[in-house]
């Protein structure tokens, strides 16, 4: 049950809503109708046209959505090899071969909302809802920076208590709290749709990405997953969330949906259509795309009864095509999938993952309970250290990465993209991941299991030399500076 102030809160939210719905003039980018038109029209492509549009992906240019639904409609189990191997190739162009490395931190779940697939929703009484302290928040920072950590997102749920002016003040108490060498340099959001005004408060205290996930573009599914009178209950409030932010400033923006609410395939176009009316407003597409799969919550049937769950074989499928798609945005796969299921996911062209991930509020205090069903939004499948979770990248040839320099050096939104269309992101990456991965084996790695990350160090500064000659001196002093106990040093 609500209190009365919570009722008042979300009402007047909810007129706020219901305003800016009736005033917003841009149009509903989401054709269904096209959409599934296009999927139908493409049902059963000829090997020529998967072949012709991996050609064209190979490119760099992006797809169309036709383009999309041919590979995604493939049925030839070859070709599908095709796709995923030219996948793998366009990350390692644009990227190179490092993944960066960030954890979720989770400061409230009180929510006003009913998402029938969370955890977290107002009616579900047998998860134990919490927003943290000051001083909790200090403590699970600790906890994170004292593994590493360099990067988090900070994951809230909508509620009166943690409203923008919540948010902008634990955001300045993550920044602030230093711990020996370790302290948070990007703290990206996860949270509800705000106002231009609200973003730009956020902007002010200093965030990096945006994120908000469309859960499923899908409308009659988002109207049967989101109750009308919730504050979610908004479409076009939740799918013009960062046209909005981009309008306050926040250039860095992530998109996402929740795969096993709807058709694959429809939501990979759906992804698609976002980043395109991104691009087309703003000339710049989304920085990131997510595609969380639906897990197991407590108290939560959906979960696991949904028609739409989507298996390991067309997960994948989904995560190459959108690599294909959408070549120069950052693709993000999380600890929702298992380990094993990870390590075969990576390669189709994912560039950030999180590692040594708790969800509950307040997990990372309690870091070795590996899961807390009675207070977590849902149930994790990787919940393996960050430091063996890197000795698994340095094993399979990865390089791991702590970099927060674009964002800190500017290099957000069009100067990023810019940059990535010449080919010249990974000239940046490639050494900025090194300097902190060296920085991450020195203060944090196990003694054991440090020459493995030494020899992808070595590895990658050697090809770095090879390909940068006159740059390769640099990295080297810098190397230096770093074992010397310098930190914080970039390109
Ligand atoms: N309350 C904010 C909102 O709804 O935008 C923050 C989001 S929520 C804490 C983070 C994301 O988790 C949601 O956007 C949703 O995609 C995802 N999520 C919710 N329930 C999930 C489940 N059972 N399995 C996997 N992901 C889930
Ligand atoms: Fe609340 Fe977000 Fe969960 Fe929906 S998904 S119930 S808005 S925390």
């Amino acid at each position: 049950m609500s209190t009365v102030a919570e009722q008042a809160w979300r009402e007047r939210r909810l007129a706020q809503i219901v305003a800016y719905e009736a005033s917003e003039k841009r149009s509903n980018f989401i054709s269904e109708e096209e959409l599934q038109a296009v999927l139908k029209r493409k049902a059963n492509p000829e090997r020529l046209e998967v072949e012709e549009v991996l050609s064209k992906a190979r490119e760099f240019h992006g797809l169309s959505p036709e383009d999309a639904a041919v590979l995604l409609n493939n049925r030839d189990t070859e070709l599908w090899a095709e796709i995923f191997q030219a996948a793998n190739w366009i990350k390692q162009e644009i990227y190179g071969n490092r993944i960066v490395l960030f954890a979720p931190l989770y400061i409230s779940s009180p929510c006003v909302n009913n998402c029938t697939y969370c955890g977290f929703r107002q009616t579900n009484d047998q998860v134990a809802k919490k927003t943290l302290s000051m001083a909790e928040l200090e403590e699970e920072v600790r906890v994170l920076t004292s593994k590493g950590h360099k990067r988090l997102i900070v994951v809230y749920s909508e509620h009166p208590a943690s409203d923008v002016d919540f948010m902008c003040r634990t955001i300045e108490k993550i920044y602030a709290s230093k711990n020996g060498r370790g302290e948070i340099r990007r703290v990206n959001v996860n949270a509800a749709p705000l106002t231009v005004e609200e973003y730009r408060r956020l902007k002010d205290v200093g965030i990096g990405t945006y994120q908000v996930f469309q859960e499923t573009y899908h409308y009659d599914t988002y109207r049967r997953m989101h109750p009308l009178n919730t504050l979610k209950g908004s479409y076009l409030w939740r799918l013009f969330a960062l046209h909005r932010a981009q309008e306050a400033g926040i250039d860095d923006v992530a998109i996402g949906a929740l795969f096993g609410l709807y058709d694959w395939r429809f939501e990979v176009l759906g992804l698609l259509c976002h980043a395109l009316d991104l691009e087309r407003e703003f000339g710049v597409g989304p920085h990131t795309i997510s595609f969380p799969r639906l897990e197991p919550a407590l108290n939560t049937p959906l979960t696991t009864n949904s028609p739409y769950l989507v298996s390991d074989e067309d997960f994948k499928k989904a995560v190459a095509v959108l690599r294909c798609a959408v070549p120069y945005t950052g693709m993000i796969l999380t600890c929702r999938e298992r380990p094993h299921f990870r390590r075969e996911a990576i390669p189709l062209g994912v560039s950030q993952v999180d590692a040594g991930s708790r969800i509950a509020v307040g997990g990372y205090a309690e870091m070795e309970q590996e899961h807390i069903p009675d207070r977590e939004q849902f149930q994790l499948g990787d919940t393996r250290s960050l430091d063996e979770f890197i000795y698994e990248l340095c094993q399979d040839g990865y390089l791991p990465s702590f970099c927060t320099s674009c964002y800190r050096a500017a290099r957000t939104g069009c100067n990023f993209m810019a940059l990535a269309k010449k080919g010249l992101v990974k000239y940046f990456c490639i050494p900025n991941a090194v300097l902190t991965f060296k920085e991450y084996l020195l203060d944090y790695a196990a003694p054991e299991r440090r020459s493995a990350g030494e020899d992808i160090i070595r590895q990658y500064t050697e090809e770095f030399g090879r390909q940068m000659p006159q740059q390769a001196g640099r990295l080297q002093a810098l190397l230096q500076r770093v074992a010397a106990g310098e930190r914080d040093l970039k390109m």
